[in-house]
């Protein structure tokens, strides 16, 4: 299948060029088509797989045909894309700039945290497409500035992350201003219930298209690391210095932990930046850009922070805390082997991780490699409680305990032991 298969206007077809795409990818290849023929969609296909593209360019196919009757001074709000974060919603809008540049076809990105003015000049100006955040885009709508009456298009994106955030009650208020007669997609990488609830309710007879149903790009290689509390951070360090990659995205489970983490590796010698809740919306920006222009080597986030992220070539993703949900981890190493490169996903796993793996194991339908990494003193180690050697030949049921640790916490068995490296995050204490 190639691009051309989808008789795009010749505008679009320039664009996909110059943005390097030769061949859609399946996602695009299932979902264009539909998208085309006016139909809704439940798509399940996360960030990486090109997912974007799938939708932004029916989008504009749609737009442009009506634009050739239609006078170009007439300006309305035509699509309308709703995202879960502001990253998320300026990374779209940047992907519709770029396929959209030989129209007239202008975006907008609507989301909170920075100064409303530009995003209300963009909304007199009705450009054609807004990409929004849904609690500014329902600032924007009380205050009689966002007009949706004419919305032709509408796409949830990672619906399964506006669950997660809570947002579903305001995505259901953006819903009632739009009208009833459009074409709706929807996009999530899982479905939970209420997902599954909000797309019976706000789609009509929806095609659906799954891509590596809830699973990540085949392209990811993942492996995990068994690792004594106190040597978290150690093995974190070492891993890193034998990756030696240009990028790395490490995950933590708070903010505070991502800031610790990030200060020790900078005192270890790497580029090292963070991502997080408790950055400015300028100093996140600097991050991420920085990350993305090679400054930095190795990014330190929460999930929140780099939910649905689209970082080109991120080569590892380390897991420096096991995520707390199954569709976290998805999402998390979705950063990695994007558009069919390779990825490394690794993650520190200590045993009162066990519980969370297995449900891991489970949704992937395969063991995950265990690995120790050569060289690495575990010398110093508490005596772990799995031993090592044996769990790489048994299946991961015998392997894993079958219940988590009812506080779902992690204990730190050697709290306060005179073992701990400085810069080990102290679990208890970062919480
Ligand atoms: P997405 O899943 O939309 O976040 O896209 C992931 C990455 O793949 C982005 O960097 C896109 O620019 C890129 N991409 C999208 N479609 C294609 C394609 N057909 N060929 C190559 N790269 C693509």
């Amino acid at each position: 299948m190639s691009f051309s298969d989808f008789n795009l206007d010749a505008r679009l077809m320039r664009a996909i060029a110059e943005a390097g795409y030769t061949t859609p990818t399946p996602i695009q290849a299932a979902a264009i088509p539909v998208a085309l023929s006016g139909k809704d969609i439940v798509g399940t296909a996360q960030t990486g797989t090109g997912k974007t593209a799938a939708f932004v360019l029916p989008i504009l196919q749609r737009l442009l045909q009506a634009h050739a009757n239609a006078p170009h001074h007439a300006r309305f709000h035509r699509a309308l894309i709703i995202t879960p974060t502001r990253e998320l919603a300026e990374q779209i809008h940047e992907a519709i700039k770029a396929l959209a540049r030989h129209t007239r076809i202008r975006s907008a990105a609507i989301y909170g945290g920075v100064s409303a003015s530009p995003q209300e000049k963009a909304l007199r100006e009705g450009v054609e497409i807004l990409v929004a955040t849904p609690g500014r885009l329902l600032d924007h709508i009380d205050a009689g500035l966002a007009k949706l009456d004419r919305i032709a298009v509408l796409v949830l994106d990672e619906a399964d992350r506006m669950f997660d955030m809570g947002f579903l009650p305001q995505v259901r208020r953006v819903l009632s201003h739009v009208p009833r007669q459009r074409q709706t997609m929807l996009f999530s990488a899982t479905f939970p219930r209420e997902v599954e609830e909000l797309a019976n309710r706000s789609l009509r007879e929806p095609q659906r298209i799954a891509i590596g149903v809830s699973a990540p790009a085949v392209t990811v290689t993942h492996a995990l690391y068994p690792v004594p509390h106190h040597l978290k951070l150690d093995l974190l360090v070492a891993l890193l210095r034998k990756a030696d990659a240009f990028s790395m995205l490490v995950f933590t489970r708070t903010k505070h932990r991502a800031e610790k983490v990030s200060r020790a590796l900078a005192r270890q010698g790497f580029a090292a930046t963070r991502l997080h809740g408790d950055r400015s919306q300028n100093q996140r920006q600097r991050a991420l850009q920085g990350f993305k222009d090679g400054k930095y080597q190795v990014m330190v986030a929460t999930d929140i922070a780099a939910r649905g992220l689209d970082i080109e070539s991120v080569s590892h993703v380390i897991n420096f805390d096991i995520p707390d949900t199954v569709d976290a981890y998805i999402h998390r190493i979705g950063r990695t082997g994007r558009a069919e490169r390779a990825g490394d996903a690794f993650t520190l796993v200590t045993p009162e991780d066990n519980g969370m793996v297995r449900d891991i194991e489970r949704a992937l339908q395969q063991p995950i490699e265990r690995r120790r990494l050569e060289g690495f003193d575990y010398g110093s180690a508490a005596a772990p409680e799995q031993p090592q050697g044996q769990a790489k030949s048994q299946p991961a049921d015998k392997r894993l305990p079958r219940t988590r640790p009812s506080n779902g916490r992690l204990n730190d068995r050697r709290s306060g032991s005179a073992h701990r490296p400085d810069d080990t995050p102290r679990r208890r204490s970062v919480r």
